[in-house]
């Protein structure tokens, strides 16, 4: 197959990748978060592509991508007041909501769940495709499965070339992570994973949030799990990762004790001076968490190297986007972290 390369600045790829959804390809869309690899979510077969395209579970569900808030009625029921307050807080925007299911969204999509994960992403080519499709997009992130996310055509291009209909170009990612995704299904509205929309926006709408303990811990991969996507291992280039906690002197001095001719450093851009002789890596600034999650997966991607041994990574601490950075690059080192201020 020949993939084709659409540009989001044409003004006729909507239309282009509207008609390949419609026929039940495969494509993969630009959003805010990610690059996400989409097709018809209300049609079986076209859902059963993603799946083998990615190697990616059965029982991993998938988001529903809609163009609009008020498409929500369309495939969930009993809408509790909350979604309604988040999607007027932050769609289109880097939120996913799950909800109960109308029986229109195929189990397919949801991984056999009675829940849909819905989001309205924050790009205007990709909403224009979803409108002018008739259908709501179902979309993973674009990369082969326990891979970094795919925050380029290019990276796209580089894991599917060849084996999908279409590939929209619109760029880098401007936020880079994926979406937060909220459980509201429950008593309580439960963060499943962190993103773009920081737990404080969202108190700050809910007045309540637990976060799930997939956020912060390994979980088991026999475990019973509410999304079941949280238990497999994510993001992972092909070299061990060790995350060095602590201040910017002991974990240099850590590193430096330990690192070995064939092992790379992931870093702040303001620590580079400190690795000179170590083949650093940044993937932005400490002082600006945005450019920490913008750049993450390009990073890990590019140290998806087999000739790498280890990488050493260095990790932002607190809240807002930088929990975000955090949980995905805690997933890329399996949570394997050392504290630079109490190991030698
Ligand atoms: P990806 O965009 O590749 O990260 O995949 C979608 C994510 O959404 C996965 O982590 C899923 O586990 C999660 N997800 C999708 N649908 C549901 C649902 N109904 N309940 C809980 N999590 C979901
Ligand atoms: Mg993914």
């Amino acid at each position: 197959m020949n993939t084709l390369l659409l540009s989001a600045l044409d003004a006729k790829t909507p239309a282009i990748a509207a008609e390949l959804i419609r026929q039940g390809e495969l494509v993969a869309i630009p959003t805010e978060t990610v690059y996400g690899l989409g097709a018809d979510g209300l049609n079986e077969a076209a859902v059963a592509k993603i799946f083998e395209a990615k190697g990616r579970p059965q029982d991993n569900p998938l988001i529903l991508h809609i163009w609009d808030a008020s498409q929500m009625e369309q495939f969930c029921h009993d809408i509790p007041k909350a979604a309604y307050d988040l999607a007027k807080a932050f769609w289109p925007g880097p939120l996913t909501m799950v909800l109960p299911a109308r029986q229109i969204v195929p189990r397919r999509t949801t991984g056999g769940l009675d829940t849909v994960a819905l989001r309205c992403p924050d790009n205007a080519v990709t909403r224009e495709i979803i409108r002018l499709s008739g259908v709501p997009i179902a979309a993973p992130s674009a990369n082969i499965s326990g891979k970094p996310s795919t925050t380029t055509a290019q990276h796209v291009l580089h894991d599917h070339d060849g084996k999908i209909a279409a590939v929209v170009d619109g760029g880098p990612c401007r936020v880079g992570v994926e979406s937060t995704i909220v459980d509201l299904t429950e008593d309580r509205p439960r963060l499943l994973r962190p993103g773009g929309i920081t737990p404080e926006q969202l108190i700050a709408v809910l007045g309540d949030l637990v976060v799930d303990k997939a956020v912060t811990a390994q979980i088991d991969k026999d475990a019973v799990v509410k999304a079941p996507g949280m238990k497999y291992r994510h993001y992972a280039p092909s070299e061990p990762v060790v995350i060095v906690a602590g201040s910017r002197e002991k974990a240099a001095a850590y590193i430096h004790r330990h690192f070995t001719p064939g092992d790379r450093v992931l870093c702040f851009e303001e620590e580079l001076p400190l690795y000179a002789d170590c083949n650093p890596l940044s993937y932005g600034q400490e002082a600006d968490a945005n450019t920490l999650s913008a750049g993450l997966f390009a990073a890990l991607r590019e140290l998806d190297d087999p000739r790498i041994h280890q990488v050493y990574a260095r990790c932002p601490v607190g809240g807002g986007v930088a929990y975000a950075v955090q949980n995905r690059l805690k997933k890329a080192a399996a949570f394997h972290i050392v504290d630079a201020e109490v190991e030698e």
